[in-house]
């Protein structure tokens, strides 16, 4: 099991405004950096392969090669288990479970799940991993309360001795210091790359892949699960700041509609018409990525204060912001109008230019 990543899926590879630096935060072993190109970069020989940053990351842009959460959680239902032994069932730190990973995997097993979190010994800083897996189980448990009776349960689990698999990991590092076996020169070519820092740039085919709208699979696993679930009585309304995967939104009247946020929202979450008259959201496909606040310049997009726990079993399409588009007398392109003369910002920008040009000859001319 290795790390990899997927640089189209990254918001910081969408737009240099992004702050995200979720996955940087949570590695036990410091070893994901943002590089000077602004996008994460590791050490693959440092990498302890915990899956800390495919649990937080809101785009599932790391991943562990050969798991899947989708595939787990299926198997998990199908051997009707409800218990989670870390290292022993995942073969990696439970982290790596997001919070809507685990709100399904609660939803859909008859049985309550029961989550060992005291056997964190990952490596690194584990503190940070089984912090992480903890606020996991308390917003889950939280949101799960609001609809439903399931609960997680937090206890001490004994080994099960039969899913133990002894994980052969090489030490890289000990190739490197060459204490170690060297069996090949193709172990020891790996080894030295895999010592190194790995940088991800953006090509042709990588703009092509940040351009598509994409939602998490966590997020279409529990839409899906949230289907199959019967509907609370009554809808809760939770402080925006206790669920951390989705949001709801307001835009103010500073919007210009400079376009930017529908159009670089990863997900479609927020998206336009064909005119760009309108800025609508569906909160259902929002990861709480925050990059359209990061590249709203006048700050006019906001997280509305509540979460309305309706969105979750009755999604809706809202209108954030209408715009009067109208068609530019001197162009003919469609622009934002906002009053006066039906010009566009660019025709306007280029008259105002022209008029001072003319204002600055005719006092040159009457200095002469
Ligand atoms: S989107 Fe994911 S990979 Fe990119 S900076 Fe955020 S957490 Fe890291
Ligand atoms: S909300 Fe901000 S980023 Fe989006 S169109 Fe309006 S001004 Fe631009
Ligand atoms: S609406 Fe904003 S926070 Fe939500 S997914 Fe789109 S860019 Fe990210």
């Amino acid at each position: 099991m290795h790390l990899e990543f997927d640089v189209t899926s990254c918001v910081r590879a969408t737009s240099k405004f992004s702050e995200c630096t979720k996955c940087v935060d949570i590695c036990p072993v410091d070893t994901i950096v943002i590089a000077d190109n602004n996008i994460p970069a590791f050490t693959p020989a440092d990498c302890i392969n915990c899956g800390g940053c495919v649990g937080v990351c809101p785009t599932e842009s790391f991943s562990l090669s050969g798991f899947s959460a989708i595939e787990f959680f299926f198997k998990f239902l199908e051997e009707d288990n409800n218990e989670l032994v870390c290292q022993k069932d995942l073969y990696s730190c439970l982290s790596t479970l997001s919070v809507e990973h685990l709100i399904s995997l609660a939803l859909a097993n008859d049985k309550p799940i029961i989550i060992d979190a005291f056997k964190c010994n990952c490596g690194g800083d584990s503190d940070k991993l089984q912090n992480q897996l903890l606020a996991n189980i308390e917003e889950a448990n939280f949101i799960l309360s609001s609809i439903s009776d399931k609960q997680i349960e937090i206890k001490s689990l004994e080994a099960k001795e039969d899913k133990i698999e002894e994980t052969t990991t090489p030490n890289r590092r000990s190739f490197l210091s060459l204490k170690g076996a060297i069996k090949s020169k193709k172990a020891f070519d790996e080894a030295v790359v895999a010592d190194e820092l790995k940088e991800f740039g953006i090509d042709s085919i990588a703009i092509a892949g940040i351009k598509e709208k994409r939602i998490p699979d966590k997020r279409k696993l529990l839409f899906s699960i949230l289907k199959r679930q019967p509907k609370p009585t009554h809808y809760d309304v939770l402080a925006e700041e206790d669920i951390s995967f989705t949001s709801q939104k307001f835009i103010d009247e500073s919007c210009t509609n400079c376009q930017i946020c529908y159009r670089i929202c990863p997900t479609g979450a927020l998206s336009s018409d064909n005119k760009f008259s309108v800025i609508n959201f569906d909160a259902l496909m929002c990861v709480k990525c925050h990059l359209c606040h990061d590249v709203c310049e006048p700050n006019s997009i906001q997280l509305q204060r509540g979460f309305e726990i309706k969105e979750f079993f009755e999604p809706t399409q809202r209108k954030l912001a209408k715009f009067n588009i109208k068609r530019c007398n001197e162009c003919g392109n469609y622009f934002t109008y906002t009053g006066g003369a039906v010009e566009c910002p660019r025709c306007r920008v280029e008259e105002e230019e022209a008029m001072e040009l003319h204002q600055n000859a005719k006092k040159m001319r009457n200095q002469e």
